[in-house]
């Protein structure tokens, strides 16, 4: 008659705003499982998972403030269970810690109640698992050790989301160091050893189902003159600045590295040399029109490219693409510079 007059049990916690299924947060499954069947096993109408420390959970006071009833039921939890044993009150208007309570005097009018306190291994109290009944009640011993029972299974759960959590932010803590040791630390375009991983991977790739690839080696010109005119700060500007013009001119699947001081290579998979012929003449076109804004006033700058496609030179590996690239690089610049040369 109570199960179906009074909402379901629902693991008594809210999810931090901006952050849904947030690791940090439990899953509502898990613990409206233990709390159905705390209440179907001690023949409640109303069980509670009540979570008190804020940094495990994700929860804020600020959140608590706003979750309607939340923060009473919190507190009812927490008076009623203060120290380490199970606590029975079979009528809450006899017992002094809980007859003033809103909860009591207010709906839904508890009047009986059982809980027992959560912890971590390192003995940290987090919480109670609470039963509420709205009618007086005796609970047996059986029904206690059945309470403390499922306690032990939300502790367990609660253990193995801290685990998780913990192993979540080493495998993040990893990749951003893997990231790190990719990216060249000026621009932020992929690093030598980085760019070259990819050639590798799209070399393989292209020697599996036939696919193009094209390989871009750009080298802006005189660039000396710039670090001599305006400073190597100045220098390092017009680096980012290219950087930025180089990867707005590929695709979104094309990869852009830091060859070496003022050189950069892009690896255009699935790319014949036609196509690759218009991505670099796209990079010499916006570079040129590019009005470095330093500070040094306005630089100019302009790129000599060398363009190699593994079909016009197959069976070629990574260092005989990137050598057939150069070498029309050296072409393009000896051509005049700012220009696109393609590898015979
Ligand atoms: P070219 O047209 O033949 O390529 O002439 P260049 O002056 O660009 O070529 P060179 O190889 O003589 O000089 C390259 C210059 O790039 C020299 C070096 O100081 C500068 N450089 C390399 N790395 C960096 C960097 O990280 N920052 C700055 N500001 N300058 C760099
Ligand atoms: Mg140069
Ligand atoms: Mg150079």
């Amino acid at each position: 008659m109570f199960e179906a007059a009074l909402p379901p049990d629902r693991a008594e916690h809210v999810r931090a705003p901006g952050a849904p299924g947030s690791a940090l947060t439990p899953s509502d499954e898990r613990f409206e499982r233990i709390t159905r069947l705390a209440a179907r096993f001690l023949r409640m109408p109303m069980a509670r998972v009540s979570l008190v420390d804020s940094r495990l959970l994700g929860f804020t006071a600020d959140d608590d403030a706003r979750a309607t009833g939340t923060a009473s039921v919190r507190s009812f939890c927490g008076s009623l269970v203060s120290g380490d044993d199970t606590s029975v009150v079979p009528d809450t208007l006899d017992d002094p810690r809980l007859r003033e309570h809103p909860l009591v005097t207010g709906a839904p009018f508890i009047r009986s109640c059982a809980g027992h306190p959560l912890r971590m291994v390192d003995g940290s109290k987090v919480g109670t698992l609470c039963v509420m009944d709205t009618r007086p009640r005796r609970l047996r011993e059986a029904d206690l050790e059945t309470l403390r029972f499922l306690a032990g299974w939300v502790q367990d759960e609660l253990q193995m989301q801290v685990l998780n959590e913990g192993r979540a932010a080493l495998i993040a803590e990893r990749d951003e160091l893997r990231r790190r040791t990719l990216l060249d630390p000026l621009t932020s375009a992929w690093n030598r050893d980085a760019v070259l991983e990819v050639l590798e991977r799209e070399l393989a790739r292209s020697a599996r189902d036939g696919s193009p690839l094209s390989i871009i080696m750009a080298d802006v010109d005189h660039f000396k003159d710039v670090n001599d005119s305006f400073g190597h700060p100045t220098g390092d500007r017009v680096l980012l600045g290219v950087v930025a013009n180089l990867r707005a001119a590929v695709r979104p699947y094309d990869a852009v590295g830091r060859f070496g001081g003022e050189e950069f290579l892009a690896v255009l998979p699935r790319c014949d040399a036609r196509a690759a012929l218009t991505i670099a003449e796209r990079m010499r076109g916006r570079v040129e029109a590019e009005r470095f804004e330093t500070a040094s006033g306005v630089v100019r700058a302009t790129l000599s490219l060398g363009v190699a496609t593994i079909s016009r030179t197959p069976g070629a590996d990574a260092p005989g693409l990137i050598e057939a690239a150069d070498r029309a690089l050296y072409r393009a610049k000896a051509d005049g510079r700012n220009r696109v040369a393609i590898a015979a």
